[in-house]
């Protein structure tokens, strides 16, 4: 991962779950698989997760995550938005979909 993102997002989160705002452990790309992910890798796509809201039962990556994985990649896209990208980028940037 590229070294200015990762610097970024653990200022942002100041080192705290960016859901839960326990003490963070892993890196986690909100958009993820298809192989382009240095292509969507932006400091909005890559958030701070505590180990249990990153692969716990009910964290993005567990097996009653799908609501949390959702709710990360509609909070991005929003963001995207409110940054002034047309829907079109927005979709591009989400991997060709949104959500
Ligand atoms: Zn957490
Ligand atoms: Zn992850």
């Amino acid at each position: 991962m590229d070294k200015k993102i990762v610097q970024a997002v653990l200022e942002r989160s100041k080192g705290l779950c960016e859901v839960c705002y326990a003490p963070g452990a892993e890196l986690h790309h909100i958009i993820y698989g298809k192989g382009k992910r240095k292509q969507h890798e932006t400091v909005e796509s890559v958030a701070l997760l505590c180990w249990d809201c990153h692969r716990g039962t009910y964290g993005v990556h567990g097996r009653e995550g799908r609501e949390l994985d959702l709710e990360l990649k509609r909070k991005l896209q929003h963001e995207y938005w409110k940054q002034g990208y047309s829907w079109e980028s927005i979709r591009e940037m989400m991997g060709g979909k949104l959500y």
